[in-house]
């Protein structure tokens, strides 16, 4: 039987951003899905804590299991409202350092930060267009990064997959309207353990970010959480980033 509630599925939503993402929706009457490469117990385990969620397993880098995921969300509730691409993974490389940025390293972050949101996108587009019939839009948010917007990041291959993740967002936007709308959240410096022991760019958003920090996993969900109230809202790049882009 179809749920009347909405359905979100979060990618990589065990832990950091995506484990706010997918509290701030299920707190708004979402039910969601949640979503990890490896932490079963983890997802099984928040899922409980949740209430009206359940958890899927699978490796992004697999199409497979891209499908596999897809197929499963749609099934846990009859539908699928929200699709939330927070999934992505980074390589801290100095910029100048070009050899350190091997084939190897741009592979495994495009086939990660970009091919994997895009299929999602497309294996997700019949459900997500059923959401416009049930009169509002299906809703994709993609999680990128200032660094994408920015020449900054992690590395060169990360901000280039987090760009084009951008531009992607953009495309997918004319070419789904008006059936589902598509935007994306571009953070700055987000406290998580990924960038616990990132000193530099910690003191970077205390001494120059206007807002004199670095944002939580919350800030972030609840700029996911604006995107996807608004039915109206495509193509939006919101940058996230305690305004340090003006400095
Ligand atoms: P995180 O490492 O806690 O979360 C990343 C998630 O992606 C994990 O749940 C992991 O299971 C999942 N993932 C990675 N590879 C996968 C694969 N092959 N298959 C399936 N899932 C996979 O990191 P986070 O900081 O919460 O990052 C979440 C998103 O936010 C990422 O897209 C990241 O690029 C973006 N981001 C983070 C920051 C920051 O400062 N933390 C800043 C800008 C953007």
């Amino acid at each position: 039987m179809k749920a009347t509630h909405p359905v979100a599925l979060v990618t990589g939503s065990t832990s950091g951003i995506g484990a706010a993402i997918a509290r701030r929706l299920s707190a708004e009457g979402f039910s969601v899905v949640l979503h990890s490469r490896q932490s079963v117990e983890a997802g099984l385990g928040f899922a409980r804590e949740l209430g009206s969620a359940t958890y899927v397993q699978a490796d992004l880098s697999n199409d497979a299991d891209r499908i596999r995921l897809i197929d499963e969300a749609t099934a846990a509730w009859g539908r699928l409202d929200v699709l939330v691409n927070n999934a992505g993974i980074s390589r801290v490389i100095p910029h100048a350092d070009l050899d350190a940025a091997t084939p190897d390293v741009w592979h495994q972050l495009h086939e990660i930060n970009v091919v994997a949101p895009f299929r999602l996108v497309a294996l997700a587009q019949s459900a997500l267009r059923e959401a416009a019939e049930r009169g509002r839009p299906g809703c994709v948010v993609n999680v990128s990064s200032h660094a994408g917007v920015r020449p900054k990041g992690a590395s060169i291959p990360y901000a280039a997959t987090k760009a084009a993740l951008n531009h992607v967002t953009r495309l997918l936007a004319l070419s789904l309207a008006p059936a589902i709308r598509v935007n994306a959240v571009a953070p700055g410096l987000v406290d998580t353990p990924l960038t616990a022991d990132w000193t530099d760019a910690q003191r970077l958003w205390k001494e120059r970010s206007p807002m004199r920090r670095a944002a939580s996993p919350e800030d972030i969900a609840q700029a996911v959480a604006l995107l996807v109230a608004s039915d109206y809202l495509t193509g939006e790049i919101l940058l996230s980033d305690g305004g340090l882009n003006l400095t």
